[in-house]
This record gives C-alpha cells, sequence and structure tokens, in this order.
C-alpha cells in the first residue's frame, strides 16, 4: 500500500508513514542538487582552518566529513530505485539517513569543535560562524522529516553549547564579563536557528499537504473520468444497436417500401423516422467524441487530393442542400492540392461544416465552397449568407455541448458536438479550424492545412501527425 494512503490528520514524524515516499525523495533529491555547494563550503572551511589552525587535524576532520558524505551518495543511489511499495525497504533507508545524519553531524561538530579548541581564548567567531551556517543549512535543506531535523540540529546546538561552555568553564568569569555576554548571544543563535528550522519545517509540510490534495483531487478527477467514459460507451452502445434497425426499418415504411401506409400513421412515421436520425447523429457524436477523449479514434493518414474530396463532400450533401433549398457552388483549386490526412475524418468534418452552413441558411440561400493555395497552406473554406454568429461566441461554437442560439425557438436541431469533433480531428492533423461572421449577413468556415509538395508524396513522405488523440 502506498503511503500517500494514509491519514493527513495523523502526528508527523519521521517514524510515520505520512508521505514517507515523498519526503524520502524529496530528502535525497534536495541533498543530492546541494552535494557540489556543500563540497564547495567544506573545502574553504578546510582550508582556511589548515592555514591557520593545525592541518593534521584539519585533514582528519575533512577526511571524516568527505568519508560521511561519500555514505550518502551511496545511500541516494540505492535510496533512488526504491518504488515506495515496500515499507520494509522505507524503514531501513530511513534508518540509515539517520545514522548517516548522525555521523555526518558529529563529524562536521568535531572539526569545528577542534578549531575553537585551538583557538585558545574568546571570540570563536569562526568556529561559532562555521557552526551557524551549518545549521541554517540543515534548517533550510532538511526540513523534509523533523527527526532527522532535530538530530542533526541537536547535535550542532551540542557543540555550540560546548563552544559557548569553554571560556566559562575555563575562567568562571563574573557575570557582567563578556564570556557571559558571549555565552548568552550563542544562547540566542540556538533560538533564532530552531525558530526558522521551525518555519522551513512547517513550509514543507504545508507544501507536502497541498500536493497530497492536490494528488487525491487528481485521482478522484481521474476515477469519476473514467466512469463518465464507461457510461457513455456502455449507453451509446446499447443505444446504438436496436436504434439502427428500428431507424432502418421506420425510413423504409416512410419510402413506402413496406407497402402503402395509412395516410393517419405518414405524417407520424415521418416524424419519428427523422427523430430516430437525429437521434441516431447524436450517439455518433457522443462515441466519437468518447474516442477522441479517450486517445481511442485512430488516424489513418495518407495524401489526400483536397479538391477531390470536397468535390465528393458537396455531392454526397447534395439532397439534403435540395431538402432545404440551398444552391451549393464551388470554387475549386486550378492546381492540385494535396494534403496529409485521414480521408474519411476529414469527410466527416467537411460534412459538419456544410450541414451547419446549409441548415443555418434560409430556405434558397447559397452557400459557396472554396480551395485555394496560399503559399504552403491549403485553404478550404464554406460560406454561407444564413443567419450568421454574435461576436464572442467562439468558445460556444467550438464548445461541447453548445450552441450559440440555444433557446426554446430555435428552429434547427443538432448536437452542438459536430464543431468540437471538427476542432479536435482537424487539430490532429496538425491543421486549423475558424471563421468569420457577420450577424444577419454570413458565415464562413475555414480549414488551413500545409500543402505536401510533390517531393513529399514522391516519397510517400506525410506529415508527422500523432495517430491518437
Ligand atoms: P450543432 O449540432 O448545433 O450544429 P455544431 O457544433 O456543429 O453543433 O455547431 C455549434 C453551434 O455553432 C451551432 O449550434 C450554431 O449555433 C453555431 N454555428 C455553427 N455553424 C454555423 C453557421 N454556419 N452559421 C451560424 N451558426 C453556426
Amino acid at each position: 500500500m502506498k503511503d500517500s494512503s494514509t491519514s493527513l490528520s495523523a502526528p508527523v514524524d519521521w517514524f510515520n508513514p505520512v508521505g514517507r515516499e515523498q519526503r524520502i525523495k524529496d530528502y535525497i533529491q534536495l541533498s543530492n542538487q546541494l552535494m557540489w555547494q556543500r563540497q564547495a563550503s567544506f573545502l574553504a572551511a578546510a582550508i582556511l582552518a589548515a592555514f591557520y589552525f593545525d592541518p593534521v587535524w584539519t585533514f582528519v576532520c575533512y577526511t571524516a566529513v568527505v568519508l560521511t558524505e561519500v555514505l550518502d551518495q551511496i545511500l541516494g543511489r540505492e535510496a533512488r530505485s526504491w518504488d515506495g511499495e515496500d515499507a520494509a525497504i522505507g524503514r531501513g533507508i530511513l534508518r540509515r539517513i539517520a545514522r548517516n545524519t548522525l555521523l555526518s553531524a558529529a563529524a562536521i561538530s568535531v572539526f569545528i569543535v577542534q578549531i575553537a579548541i585551538q583557538q585558545g581564548e574568546g571570540g570563536y567567531f569562526t568556529p561559532l560562524f562555521f557552526l551557524f551556517s551549518a545549521s541554517v543549512f540543515a534548517a533550510m535543506y532538511n526540513s523534509q522529516m523533523i527527526g532527522i531535523l532535530l538530530l542533526r540540529l541537536s547535535i550542532y546546538a551540542c557543540a555550540f553549547i560546548f563552544i559557548a561552555l569553554l571560556d566559562v568553564i575555563r575562567f568562571v568569569p563574573p557575570i557582567r564579563s563578556h564570556v557571559w555576554l558571549e555565552f548568552f548571544t550563542i544562547i540566542f543563535v540556538l533560538y533564532f536557528i530552531i525558530d526558522i528550522s521551525l518555519k522551513f519545517y512547517f513550509n514543507y509540510e504545508e507544501r507536502l499537504r497541498q500536493m497530497t490534495l492536490i494528488q487525491e483531487e487528481n485521482e478522484r478527477t481521474k476515477a469519476a473520468y473514467e466512469v463518465k467514459s464507461q457510461f457513455l460507451s456502455t449507453v451509446s452502445h446499447e443505444l446504438r444497436t436496436p436504434l439502427t434497425s428500428i431507424k432502418a426499418s421506420l425510413e423504409l415504411a416512410d419510402k413506402g417500401m413496406l407497402g402503402d401506409v395509412p395516410t393517419g400513421l405518414k405524417s407520424v412515421i415521418g416524424i419519428a423516422t427523422k427523430n430516430s436520425q437525429r437521434l441516431a447523429t447524436l450517439i455518433d457524436d457522443l462515441l466519437d467524441l468518447q474516442k477522441i477523449e479517450a486517445g481511442e479514434m485512430a488516424f489513418h493518414f495518407a495524401p489526400v487530393n483536397v479538391n477531390d474530396l470536397v468535390s465528393e463532400a458537396v455531392d454526397s450533401t447534395e439532397s439534403y442542400a435540395n431538402k432545404l433549398g440551398i444552391v451549393v457552388t464551388t470554387a475549386f483549386s486550378p492546381e492540385e492540392c494535396w494534403i496529409a490526412a485521414d480521408r474519411n475524418r476529414l469527410m466527416q468534418v467537411l460534412h459538419n461544416l456544410l450541414s451547419n452552413a446549409m441548415k443555418f441558411s434560409e430556405q434558397g440561400g447559397s452557400v459557396k465552397v472554396r480551395v485555394e493555395r496560399r503559399d504552403t497552406r491549403i485553404r478550404v473554406s464554406v460560406e454561407d449568407e444564413g443567419m450568421g454568429i454574435p461576436g464572442n461566441a467562439k468558445d460556444r461554437v467550438f464548445g461541447k455541448f453548445t450552441q450559440v442560439d440555444s433557446s426554446d425557438v430555435r428552429k434547427v436541431g443538432g448536437t452542438g458536438l459536430g464543431l468540437n469533433i471538427s476542432k479536435q480531428i482537424i487539430e490532429h492533423h496538425n491543421a486549423t479550424i475558424d471563421y468569420t461572421s457577420d450577424l444577419g449577413v454570413g458565415s464562413t468556415f475555414f480549414l488551413e492545412f500545409d500543402r505536401l509538395t510533390d517531393a513529399d508524396r514522391a516519397g510517400g513522405g506525410v506529415n508527422p501527425v500523432p495517430l491518437v488523440a
């Protein structure tokens, strides 16, 4: 079981597994990132100490500090391969972090304390400053585990107090002596270090809590999304199969192919046929949407001649145009225009643009379809003289289940999904879809693709476009 499942309200200490994996990873990652920075400061301190104090002692202490660093590096390498699953390994890593912390803090403290001892009486500016820097460094970068932080800081605190007491014990000075003033200043600095350590620690806790919340929220959203997709897919499939036969039977009856339909039934069958067609469109759109969102819609790219494709799309919508009394005119590019596309998917987009242009036009209106080459791009546009689209409606036009006019008085049917699906299909072609429109004057929807050159086609190359959403 992963640690993140443990309650957040549980008390936090380094034996507590709340976010243990994350804490260990953060600790190791940060300690690794700052490795060279630490080495540089150890080396600088060692050079100073070797120059002004005993070089042999300095060398021994510095070697000890470096060895603890090596231990940390070995542990870091092993901890990185831990996947957080096995809690026993996690506990083992924590024990080793504690042991390394103990060794490293002890080595650093001995290094600094022996400088203080060699320095003789008074001031201890250099060792105290070294200790102060090491403590602030620990406060800033060891805040992932309070136990580890406290362990390191307590060892430094012992070193601080030892140095503070050196002259007090050596000289037993009166309380008004500077020795006592230094002693109290050191205690004050210790308090300051504890205070900032706690601040860094609580900041880290808060960040971890927020991260866990975001992760949980993310998992909940994913689960809900999967349930929704599953539900949509099941419902759509269960509806689609029986509806296909209902629709086919109604269409046969409507066309009089099942024998004469009594006059009273004719209009009812006509309405039922239309509604079954609308229902079938809605289900197909839902299935497409679900496929695209689940990344399951496959695209088969091949060179496509745009003039041919548009001509075919216009032909196949002819009966719909006749039914609505719309005149469709075409203007093809005088030269061949090739693009890399999934022919069937593009046909679906063109159908959508053409049927929208027709259904949002008045009877007798005209729709112009154009194919143009614009330098390295190919543009297909569908222009109507229909009702037009108000400004600031782009989100609704390309949104899901959204229609610009969603009022009850809306004359034309639709799912509000067509353009959303079209946009997603076009984006999978590395192409663009957009429109311009004047309310009451008409709209022009256009698609723009990269043109395939003759060389591209000769090489059989099509643009590298993603195969699934
Ligand atoms: P629908 O199934 O409603 O047609 P679409 O996603 O295809 O769904 O279109 C979304 C909305 O965009 C439509 O409901 C309509 O309000 C607006 N729209 C699309 N094409 C046109 C057009 N040519 N003229 C006017 N409005 C349009």
